[in-house]
């Protein structure tokens, strides 16, 4: 008894939560099937370490800031043209992640494109990558006060360090010259280095207007074009289609 105590005790000052949670079945279990000394060690370990791993995997989920969870289960591919369910589902490997390549989603409102980025941003983090999703909006709000306000300089630099940024709505609003030049130094600094999923209602030639800056429009194009796979997506809303439903 003494010594279940006293492992206890290790255990928290180790901080071995996942060890701590299933002990006793453990030993139950490495009991009743007389596994050795080595094999209960692997069993005590792998448990910590899947425990730690799931504990991240957690963590990331909600530091992506993800507006909902969506999934490509619940993507119905019939509706849309642009982009096929082998082909997406092929993307869930997320190796585009490691090649470093951009994802980008054009087409009209309403089509999958923000569903289409949560989903490979979810799958992304569930395989153990950092992600991080904004709004563009919000992205330039971010860049604007990062000087002065410390959850804005935070979010920059997590932005800075994850493994994917998913950029949604580029093009619904348009944007300032000054904001269109922090913009375009993040993507900037983050080329080649961060992959990015881009998704924007506008096509690449509205780009400069939205801008206000053809030649800037050009170089942020150039960058994000250069290792990336492009969708245009089309066919008719889901946002209309299923509010016609419901009627
Ligand atoms: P967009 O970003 O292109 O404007 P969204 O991804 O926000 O469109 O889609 C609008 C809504 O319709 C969301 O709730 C989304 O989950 C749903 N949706 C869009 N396209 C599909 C689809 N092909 N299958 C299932 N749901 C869809
Ligand atoms: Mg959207």
């Amino acid at each position: 008894m003494k010594a279940h105590q006293q492992t206890l005790g290790f255990l928290k000052t180790l901080s071995l939560h996942g060890v701590l949670q299933g002990l006793d079945e453990m030993i139950n279990e490495a009991e009743s099937r007389k596994v050795s000394y080595l094999t209960f060690l692997n069993d005590v370990l792998s448990a910590e370490i899947g425990f730690r791993i799931k504990r991240r995997v957690e963590r990331n989920m909600a530091g992506a800031h993800f507006p909902v969870l969506k999934g490509l289960e619940n993507f119905d591919f019939g509706r849309v043209k642009g982009i096929g369910k082998s082909e997406a589902v092929n993307l869930l490997d997320c190796r585009w992640i490691d090649a470093k390549e951009n994802l980008l989603f054009f087409g009209p409102p309403g089509i999958g494109k923000t569903h289409l980025g949560i989903a490979f941003g979810r799958a992304a983090v569930e395989k153990g990558y950092k992600v991080c999703f904004e709004r563009v909006t919000n992205l330039i709000k971010l860049l604007k006060t990062a000087e002065v306000q410390r959850t804005s300089e935070y979010r920059i630099r997590r932005i800075m360090k994850s493994d994917l940024v998913i950029i949604d709505e580029i093009g619904y609003t348009p944007i300032e010259k000054r904001e269109a030049n922090l913009f375009f130094n993040l993507i900037s600094e983050l080329y080649e280095k961060v992959p990015l999923v881009v998704t924007s209602n506008k096509s690449f030639e509205s780009w400069a207007e939205m801008m206000g800056d053809a030649v800037m429009t050009t170089a942020l194009l150039d960058r994000l074009l250069h290792h990336a796979k492009v969708f245009t997506l089309d066919g008719e809303s889901y946002r209309i289609k299923k509010s016609r439903k419901e009627d």
